[in-house]
């Protein structure tokens, strides 16, 4: 019986929970890191707030910022702040830039409710603000939830404001209502996509009018409110980004404080995780690490500040002349993680995934060979070769790692960065954290495989 056994050890692939292999030092390294991690994402609602909260973390470390025409040697630190909303970051390697560099890309963007650019009305002596949904949301989810306010007002004069309300424990803060369930019958007859429309996902902002006689007393309350406030007119509206976010704090979940809740783990746990491992290599690395703090994934990567933007060729490209090297060489010898969650298996909801091939909360980092949808399209195929790499090089450092795909064949589907980094003739591969409640107000990851993708971007990083 016993040499039976081990036959089955020695040929069958049997992955074990992170709980059973971490001993205790690991366990602490893991809990400090996902404290450092907590406060990263309750400060970091926003993509902008994310890439701020990201250049102070590495101006501490070192990094400064780069100005085209800059001289680069071995070692450097620097990052290239994209429109305050995309954020590049490298190590300049010891080998030239045409040798390839090692490429992290995660996104901080999250799903969320903007408001439209004429947002502010009122409605039965009620202030409203108009919102249109940005990424794929449930949109039930999003009601009768505290939110926050978040995000930027550009005036004609060129002056940038900054808003935040709702964050202080003594601010306000906002919602989308929802129906009661007494009258509620007709909605909660609908299907579930179809039962809150989107133009009712309006935010309530006030219900005080303005002591004069005129007409929308209220709007003009809130509309002075935010004059005083800001010095902003309603016009000044019209060239905002403001978001309406989750106003959960972020969270330990469980008896046993195993797992985090927060809004916007996608893609902000896999950001932070590429932050951490670019901070933590020790010395300079032989290829340039690069680490990338992409927005717009949400909404298909595309535009200035997207993963299809050619600022990313921008800054690639000025890192390879100042090294002498060629860009097209660089790309076809780089290797690049696309750092992205992945949809772990969700207990209750079991029909979705297929379970052999379903990421585990307690896993470790979710690799993925491909993304995609139906006949695996739209996405990124990590060569088999880089598949191999990736087994070898966190085997050998101990990263434990699960490879995934994302919901059984023909659910639906889904995809991430990689292939627009694919397309560029780098080799990549998906590697991130897998996510319970994927996309709602509030999700959740296990500590254990947010430290594990921690360190096998480390371990990456480390050793090309
Ligand atoms: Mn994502
Ligand atoms: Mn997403």
């Amino acid at each position: 019986m016993e040499e039976k056994k081990d036959y089955r050890a020695e040929l069958f692939y049997e992955p074990k929970n992170g709980y059973e292999t971490m001993d205790a030092e690991q366990r602490s390294a893991m809990e400090a890191y996902c404290e450092d991690y907590k406060r990263f994402l309750n400060d970091s609602r926003t993509e902008r707030e994310c890439v701020r909260n990201a250049i102070a973390l590495a101006e501490a470390q070192g990094f400064v910022e780069y100005v085209p025409g800059m001289e680069l040697k071995t070692g450097d630190k620097i990052y290239y702040s994209n429109r305050g909303k995309a954020l590049l970051l490298a190590i300049m390697g010891k080998k030239p830039m045409s040798e390839g560099a090692v490429v992290a890309a995660a996104h901080v963007d999250s799903p969320r409710l903007d408001l439209k650019q004429l947002p502010l009305y009122e409605d039965n002596e009620l202030a409203f603000l108009k919102t249109h949904y940005y990424g794929g949301i449930k949109k039930y989810q999003w009601t009768a939830i505290p939110l926050e306010l978040h995000g930027t007002v550009v005036t004609t004069a060129g002056e940038t404001i900054d808003v935040v309300i709702g964050r202080d424990p003594d601010e306000p803060q906002f919602m989308v209502s929802d129906l009661l369930p007494h009258l509620a019958g007709d909605q909660m007859a609908k299907k579930l996509g179809d039962a809150i429309k989107a133009e009712s996902m309006n935010i309530l902002v006030g219900s005080v009018p303005y002591d004069d006689e005129g007409k929308d007393r209220v709007k003009l309350a809130v509309m002075s409110i935010l004059n005083s406030r800001y010095g902003i007119t309603e016009e000044d509206l019209i060239s905002s980004e403001l978001y309406a976010v989750p106003a959960f704090d972020v969270r330990d979940i469980g008896l046993d404080r195993s797992l985090i809740g927060g809004y916007g783990h996608d893609d902000r746990v896999c950001a932070y995780a590429e932050l951490r491992a670019l901070f933590d290599l020790q010395g300079a690395p032989e290829r340039t690490a690069v680490c990338i703090l992409a927005d717009k994934e949400e909404t298909g990567s595309d535009g200035v500040s997207g993963m299809k933007s050619e600022a990313f060729e921008w800054f690639m490209g000025k890192l390879c002349r100042a090294t002498g090297s060629d860009l097209d060489d660089c790309f076809a010898h780089s290797v690049c993680i696309s750092a992205d969650v992945t949809a772990a298996f969700d207990p209750n909801y079991p029909d979705v995934s297929e379970k052999r091939n379903a990421a585990k909360l307690n896993y470790g980092v979710g690799l993925h060979k491909f993304t995609g949808a139906r006949g695996k399209s739209g996405t990124n195929d990590a060569p088999a070769e880089l598949v191999a790499y990736m087994r070898r090089v966190l085997n050998r450092e101990g990263v434990q790692w699960q490879m995934c795909e994302l919901g059984k064949v023909d659910q639906g589907g889904g995809g991430t960065v990689a292939m627009y980094m694919g397309n560029r003739n780098i080799d990549t591969i998906d590697a991130g954290v897998p996510v319970i409640s994927m996309h709602a107000p509030f999700e959740v990851v296990a500590k254990y495989d947010c430290y594990m993708t921690y360190r096998a971007v480390l371990a990456v990083y480390a050793d090309c």
